[in-house]
């Protein structure tokens, strides 16, 4: 306890001030005393890592959850495909259960296999946008510099929710009978980021209202989806 104490000489303490002793918090080695903070002392004991290269891929304002979080484990090859489980020693089959046709690994399931290439191409067959067709490049590109952030932002949510709605399919393909055609899986994707940038369209609006800056002039994020990728 004594060890813990500031090593102030007693010389200088001043024993007759007379105002009240208080308690203070050492809230980490290089900070003074002072009153407690939680943040600060939560920052010392776990120190933050450095942000990794794909951080703004995956993490974004507008990113929705579920799809993050596959996307997250997708990024550093988490997800338990087949190629994965052999490699562990399992005795599993090491085709793919979207095409049947080839290896199932994690850049085959979400950019190489047919099924992945018909979804993609869904919304990237329009000639004003041509992605890469490799997950690595993939995740590169949706966090380079776009001519458009809406443009950008929509990018992001597609490349989530394709891999979430793939990966969904392919595990609903292991544990049930159904299967879904692409055709399907596209309509689904359009139906959830339809209703995502309807409701950033209302968050934009209501904040520029409130801010009373006019955004008349802008084109919103549902006008940006049927103009370049819904058309
Ligand atoms: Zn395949």
């Amino acid at each position: 306890m004594r060890n813990c104490l500031p090593s102030v000489p007693l010389s200088a303490l001043d024993v007759s001030d007379s105002s009240p002793d208080v308690f203070l918090w050492k809230n980490s080695h290089d900070l003074p005393p002072g009153n407690f903070s939680a943040a600060k002392t939560w920052k010392s004991l776990y120190p933050p890592l450095p942000l990794v290269s794909w951080h703004n891929s995956v993490w974004y304002k507008e990113h929705i959850p579920k799809h993050a979080f596959i996307l997250w484990l997708a990024v550093q090859n988490r997800l338990v495909t087949r190629d994965r489980l052999r490699s562990w020693g399992l005795n599993v089959s090491e085709v793919c259960l979207l095409c049947g046709a080839a290896a199932e690994t994690r850049d085959h399931l979400f950019f190489n296999c047919l099924y992945s290439e018909a979804v993609w191409s869904a919304f990237f067959n329009h000639g004003t946008l041509t992605p890469p067709s490799n997950f690595n490049e993939v995740v590169s590109w949706v966090a380079s510099p776009f001519t458009s952030v809406k443009i950008k932002t929509i990018c992001r949510l597609i490349f989530q929710a394709v891999v979430y709605f793939i990966w969904a399919e392919r595990n609903a393909r292991l544990h049930t009978p159904s299967t879904k055609a692409s055709h399907i899986l596209v309509k689904e994707i359009q139906l959830i980021l339809r209703a995502k940038l309807s409701g950033l369209d209302r968050t934009t609006h209501a904040s520029s209202h409130a801010s009373l800056l006019s955004t008349v002039h802008q084109p919103s994020f549902i006008y940006t989806w049927f103009e370049f990728f819904q058309i």
